[in-house]
């Protein structure tokens, strides 16, 4: 299957790392040129040198205001066109719901969902020139709550409806909006996760990931590469009449409709 994505230009945000560096090397193995986006600008830099196609990095904060508009600026100075925004950057607190913060909640949602939002209007009018798509990576946590995942949860929720809305906004406007919901998926984040368990419980590595796998009744955790093929998927033209999909790449965890 061609996924028609050579010569299109996409900004990936959250690219330095995990899911969003897998989102940036399968558009580029697909011939896309990247708007690699993310903090750390050496990670940037180092990433877009390893890959074979135009690339610029724009190293921000996305939980500033500003931010989205100046990313997708960049984009068209550089490129003249925006064919495709996939909204990866995300982190939220985990822990107790009485413990966390009026701070820690303002901060999980001025990123994912404030930041991700400002893209969707700033890139807008450029995805309906293009008759592009948008890309949100939401999690499974937006469908099924959990305990010690309230402001992940609610945010993925929240980031869930919108990617609805503008879905609906863009049957008018020509714009395809889908989301993707990531089961435990073994980048840095998990990863630290499970060496906390695997510290503990004074086991291995490996037997901590299989200990956190059958808790969450998965054969195991997904690597980044099978989100971004999904991804990719919904991102092109080959996923044409995918419209306001919430597609959970999961390995079975959500067993709910
Ligand atoms: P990660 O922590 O490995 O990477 C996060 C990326 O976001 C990094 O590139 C980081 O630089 C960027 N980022 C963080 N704060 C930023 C900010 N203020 N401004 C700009 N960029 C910022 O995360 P990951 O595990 O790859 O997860 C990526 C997305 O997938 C997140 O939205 C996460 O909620 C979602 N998700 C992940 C999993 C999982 O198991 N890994 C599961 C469900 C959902």
């Amino acid at each position: 299957m061609k996924l028609e994505l050579a010569g299109k230009v996409a900004i990936v945000t959250g690219a330095s790392r995990g899911i969003g560096r897998a989102v940036a090397e399968v558009l580029a193995g697909e011939g896309a040129k990247l708007v690699l986006v993310a903090r750390s600008a050496d990670r940037l830099e180092a990433l877009a040198t390893s890959l074979a196609v135009d690339t610029i990095v724009v190293a921000c904060d996305l939980r500033e205001p500003d931010a989205a508009a100046r990313v997708v600026g960049c984009a068209v100075e550089r490129f003249g066109a925006v064919d495709v925004l996939v909204n990866v950057a995300g982190a939220t607190k985990r822990g107790d719901f009485l413990e966390l913060a009026d701070a820690d909640w303002a901060d999980g949602y001025a990123l994912k969902l404030f930041g991700a939002m400002r893209l969707c209007r700033a890139a807008w009018p450029h995805l309906r020139a293009s008759r592009g798509s948008i890309v949100n990576i939401s999690g499974i946590g937006g469908r099924t709550g959990s305990a010690d995942f309230t402001i992940g949860g609610t945010v993925n929720a929240a980031l869930l409806n919108l990617t609805k809305a503008l879905a609906d906004r863009g049957v008018r406007d020509g714009v395809r909006v889908n989301a993707v919901n990531p089961g435990s998926t073994l980048t840095e984040r998990l990863r630290a996760r499970v060496e906390a368990l695997a510290s503990e419980e004074r086991i291995d590595f490996a037997d901590a990931e299989k200990k956190m796998a059958e808790k969450l009744r998965v054969a195991r955790f997904g690597a980044p590469a099978e989100i971004a093929r999904a991804v990719a998927f919904l991102a092109s033209p080959a996923a044409g009449y995918c419209q306001g999909v919430v597609l959970d790449v999961d390995g079975g965890a959500t067993r709910t409709l």
